[in-house]
């Protein structure tokens, strides 16, 4: 298989009851682990690159790993720049081979965030590339407020910047250490009513239970964003790698054992977004 571009593998979702997992890569073993679990569960898996992992390892770093993967997967990869802050770092994103990048412009007045998204539209489709944007925001645990997306924007916003794919506000929040997120159901449906056609995605996937997960894959929401959860599961993964031997130092052992227990975690992601 090759990679494979956002749009192609979230159209399939409007309809079919499903969503796809997109999860948040930190290194080299999560995103071997997230690939084969998708592998194992035969969907496709989009690899994401956050603020967290570019400030981390060069973004050049990041897009070969994950071409790298994708080129020698079974199943559909995407290589998606989650968060791109800037038409800049999107651009560069494009340039390397990223097949969909998010740009974040949820904090900006409405005028604004339509205005640079359709920039980002226009540079990335030129390209081939697929573009997510967001409208309303999604707040942070323990950090900045959600402001809910408002369903009398959304027609104008997927008209006006073309994206291919949009993020929403409904209860959904980021760095949720344990489900207990509250979703507004008549928000998201009117949302779906305004714009039927366009994949919508939710970010703060940690938060939201399985059950709810899977409720929600039924609606046009066919990207969900997980963090947390998996970056607790390579978390506890290190811990028992090293306490199996408290002689081991070599670090490609110790890294190893992290790689079934992840991609054990990852496979609950995916099988929590499908409804059968
Ligand atoms: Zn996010």
């Amino acid at each position: 298989m090759t990679l494979a571009r956002l749009s192609d593998v979230l159209r399939p979702c409007l309809t079919d009851g499903t969503a796809i997992s997109g999860l948040v890569v930190l290194g080299w073993e999560d995103a071997v682990a997230y690939v084969r679990a998708g592998e194992a569960e035969a969907r496709p898996v989009i690899l994401q690159a956050g603020p967290g992992a570019r400030a981390h390892t060069p973004l050049p770093v990041l897009a070969a790993m994950f071409r790298t993967l994708a080129e020698g997967a079974s199943v559909p990869v995407v290589a998606h720049l989650d968060h791109g802050e800037s038409l800049v770092v999107c651009r560069q994103a494009v340039e390397l081979g990223f097949t969909s990048v998010m740009y974040d412009g949820s904090a900006l007045p409405l005028e604004e965030n339509i205005a640079r998204t359709a920039e980002v539209v226009a540079m990335a489709h030129a390209q081939g590339v697929s573009v997510e944007g967001e409208l309303g925001f999604v707040g942070y645990a323990n950090g900045a407020q959600s402001l809910g997306t408002d369903p009398a924007e959304v027609a104008r916003f997927a008209v006006e910047t073309g994206v291919d794919a949009l993020a929403i506000s409904i209860g959904n929040s980021h760095l949720m250490t344990a489900p207990g997120a509250e979703v507004d159901w008549p928000r998201l449906q009117a949302i779906q009513a305004a714009a039927p056609a366009l994949p919508l995605v939710l970010h703060g996937g940690s938060g939201l239970a399985a059950e709810l997960r899977r409720s929600l894959a039924k609606t046009t929401i066919c990207k969900f964003n997980i963090g947390t959860e998996l970056r607790q599961a390579f978390g506890s993964a290190l811990r028992a790698s090293l306490a199996r031997d408290l002689a081991r130092f070599d670090r490609i052992q110790i890294l190893s054992d992290t790689i079934p227990p992840l991609t054990e975690a990852a496979r609950l992601v995916i099988r929590s977004l499908r409804s059968d």
